[in-house]
Parts: C-alpha cells; structure tokens; sequence
C-alpha cells in the first residue's frame, strides 16, 4: 500500500456518523466570511514530504481551516502560525497557508492528525478515536525516515504515547506534557528506534490571541526539531 492508497481510503471514510454528520453541516451553513465557498467537507489526509525526518501530529482539522480547504492546517490561524514558524525553521518555502493550491512546499516535514474529520468543538468522541487511529499507524510505518514528533497540544502528544504503547513500541510511563520539552525514548517501532518527542502547545488562536503560545515560542521548537533529525 502506497501513502497515495492510504489517503484515497482516508478521504473516502465514513465511519464515524456523527462527524460526518458535522463536517457536511458546516459545509451547508458557513460564517458569511466563507459564504459561497465549496467546502471540502471530507476526512483529511497527512500533508508534506513523504520522505520527512520530522512528523507534526495535530488533534484534528479544523471545522472552517482545514475541513473548508481540504489540507491539514490551513486556511485559518493556526495553519498561519504553523506555516511561519515552519518557513523560519527552514521546512516551508512560505509562510503562509491559505489554500491546497497556495502553492506551500514541504521539505522534511510531514503533517497529520490523530483525527481526520473536523468534529464539534474540537473534541472527538474516544471510539472516533478508536476509529481513526489505525490510520495513523499505516501513515508511521510508511514514513520510514521520521526521527523527531512535534506533537501540537497535549492530546496529541498523550494519543502518540498510548498509541506506541498499544503497538508494543514503548512500555513508559506518559511523560508529563510541558511546552517544548524533549522525550528521547527507549523502544522500537517498525524496526528503528522510537522517534524523540518534541511537546509543543497547539498553535489555536485561543493560545496564540492569549499569548499561551507566541510564534517565538513555536519557533524554538521547530528549530530544535531541526537540529534533533540532524537537519
Ligand atoms: S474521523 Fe477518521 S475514522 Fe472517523 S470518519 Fe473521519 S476519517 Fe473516518
């Protein structure tokens, strides 16, 4: 299976009821500022280099950003945030990301999310978790080079850890999720060894409008997400 395969499967699941319920919903009834728009309205496959040192694991696509373009992280704010500190960091030829055809370039960098489909208030139910999440361990074992997770928020960060957990990769503890920190874990997964875990705070507007997360803040971590892969 090539990750071209996988993301024809991503984008054509209907597993979860409620959230296509929701991601057709928002389509039919967006804010006037997107009025007239066509709506991707449908799950969202992983974005960037299929060759990735570095993979960007967020929550879940936006209900107006992402479930509006059809691309991971963009078309609203934290897209912008991420796309500046990628650009700054060296992984974007832009520091914008507005649309699928902006023509926003990743090099070494892999974007995705624990869920697919944009559900109501950000919060996905557990079984649509459970849902989702086997198609982010076909998505890890495919990106054979990743080395560093920069995982955006903490339920990301906690999902990627019960995630290794469950596939028998690592048997630690959850580490504590702090902005910026570095896990270097002992275990295996896919037959290399665990990538080091970066812990970021999402780039959502209600961090970044309230000064929680910074651009120099998520900056930083992408810098040393660089120096870490050895970039
Ligand atoms: S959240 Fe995942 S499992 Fe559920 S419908 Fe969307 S793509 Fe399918």
């Amino acid at each position: 299976m090539s990750i071209e395969g996988l993301n024809n499967r991503i984008i054509s699941c209907k597993l979860c009821p409620r959230l296509v319920k929701y991601r057709e919903a928002v389509a039919q009834n967006p804010p006037k500022r997107y009025r007239g728009q066509t709506y991707w309205a449908k799950p969202l496959p992983g974005f960037g280099d299929v060759g990735a040192r570095v993979l960007v694991l967020g929550l879940a696509p936006a209900a107006h950003g992402g479930n509006r373009t059809g691309r991971m992280f963009t078309g609203d704010s934290s897209g912008d945030t991420l796309a500046k500190a990628l650009h700054r960091a060296g992984f974007a030829n832009m520091d914008r990301s507005v649309s699928r055809d902006d023509g926003l370039v990743l090099k070494d960098v892999y974007i995705t999310a624990v869920v697919r489909c944009a559900p109501p208030d950000n919060k996905p139910a557990k079984q649509e978790v459970e849902n989702c999440l086997p198609y982010l361990t076909e998505e890890l074992k495919m990106l054979e080079n990743v080395v560093v997770v920069v995982a955006l928020g903490r339920f990301a960060f906690e999902t990627f850890f019960r995630l290794m957990r469950r596939m028998n990769a690592y048997d630690g503890r959850i580490p504590r999720f702090r902005h910026g920190a570095v896990y270097r874990l002992n275990g295996s997964f896919n037959g290399k060894p665990l990538p080091t875990v970066i812990a970021s705070y999402h780039p959502s507007r209600q961090n970044t409008s309230t000064g929680r997360l910074t651009q120099r803040m998520i900056d930083s971590v992408f810098h040393k997400a660089r120096a870490i892969a050895g970039l």
